[in-house]
């Protein structure tokens, strides 16, 4: 799995961002390499709220047939 990672601002980092692999299972510290401050995962790309809201928003109780219609 590829992850962006990102050095924010609002904790005194330097607005660096970049893409980092590594198995899902694992969450390694990865530090900026512009200013070795501890970056941040980003979980979730925004695309997957937008295709909840897309359709109406999904309960949640039949996420299979959701997928399946797609
Ligand atoms: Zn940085």
């Amino acid at each position: 799995m590829t992850y962006d990672y990102r050095c924010f601002f609002s904790k005194g980092g330097c607005g660096n961002q970049m893409n980092v692999k590594h198995p899902m299972a694992e969450d390694p510290e990865v530090l900026c390499p512009e200013c070795s401050k501890v970056m941040e995962r980003q979980l979730f790309p925004t695309k997957f709220k937008f295709h909840n809201n897309l359709f109406g928003g999904i309960s949640g109780d039949e996420p299979t047939r959701f997928i399946g219609k797609i």
